[in-house]
């Protein structure tokens, strides 16, 4: 019983997903995924048993696997992660992929990323832009310090770590891109109580009864912030995108637009703003 392909087996069962049975097995191990195919007949130590089955008991339990794990994979990078940080999604990829869109290769532009968590966003920027100078903001002490760590162990130089509300520590500065993939369920939304969604940061995930209270803010402050021109570009609900462009629009972005997700929902919307506006 005590084979990969048992142990394998009976925690899928009871964790409904194989995936994440596989992951946590190759965390115990220390083993990459590809070690998988050809050890399925291997039998496991007692010791290496008894901790996989511990970490099933607390993915049973409803832990999130990246919080057990540590990591999660965000575009190229893997990514430490901890309860202080929003566990990256993939469809997150699409803010930074439109983002690069805005970032000519080889020009020493300014991008924000407004909330980074775990810095995944501006980390998958200044990798592909190693010129762009990414500036990567969070209110939150405890995030930044995972966030540092990520740039750290990645060897990512091009980014600095602010701590502050949204543009707070941005002030007097200007940004070809400002990113964010702030907070955007509604604060009365019954999947904040099930779920991984539990086990994050509240404050990552619901922004006020409409759930548009930092995208609303983000969207009037920005243009203080942006140079003439400058895009800036927020994740949000599938339900959001009329909602948000709307806001993009009133505050006089042109071009305010929203790009679809690989499941086809609407998922980030933007603009650009035309002209010099003064924070205040
Ligand atoms: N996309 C996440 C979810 O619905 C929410 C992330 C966020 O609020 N920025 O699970």
């Amino acid at each position: 019983m005590s084979d990969v392909r048992g142990l394998l087996a009976a925690a899928t069962q009871r964790l409904g997903e194989r995936v994440d049975a596989e992951a946590l097995l190759l965390h115990v191990l220390e083993k990459p995924r590809s070690w998988l195919i050809a050890h399925d007949t291997d039998s496991l130590d007692a010791d290496i048993v008894a901790s996989f089955e511990a970490l099933v008991a607390r993915r049973a339990a409803g832990e999130p696997v990246a919080y057990i794990t540590g990591h999660r994979g965000f575009w190229s990078l893997d990514l430490h992660v901890t309860p202080a940080t929003l566990i990256p999604r993939p469809e997150t990829e699409l803010l930074v992929e439109l983002a690069l869109q805005h970032l000519p290769v080889g020009q020493r532009l300014k991008v924000a990323d407004l909330g980074t968590g775990s810095g995944a966003i501006a980390l998958a920027i200044a990798h592909e832009r190693p010129q762009a100078q990414v500036s990567a903001v969070d209110v939150s002490t405890e995030a930044l310090q995972v966030a540092r760590g990520n740039a750290h162990r990645l060897g990512i130089g091009n980014v600095r770590f602010l701590e502050g509300n949204w543009m707070t520590p941005l002030s007097g500065e200007r940004f070809a891109v400002i990113v964010s993939n702030p907070p955007y369920i509604e604060a009365g939304d019954p999947h904040l109580a099930r779920g991984d969604l539990r086990f994050e940061p509240a404050g990552a995930l619901a922004s006020g009864d409409d759930g548009l209270d930092a995208i609303r803010h983000i969207v009037s402050t920005a243009p203080g912030y942006l140079e003439p021109g400058g895009w800036l570009l927020m994740e949000h609900g599938w339900d959001q995108g009329p909602a948000v462009r709307a806001l993009l629009i009133t505050a006089g972005y042109l071009d305010a637009s929203t790009a679809q997700d690989l499941e086809g929902r609407d998922r980030v919307s933007g603009g650009r703003h035309p002209g010099l506006i003064f924070p205040g």
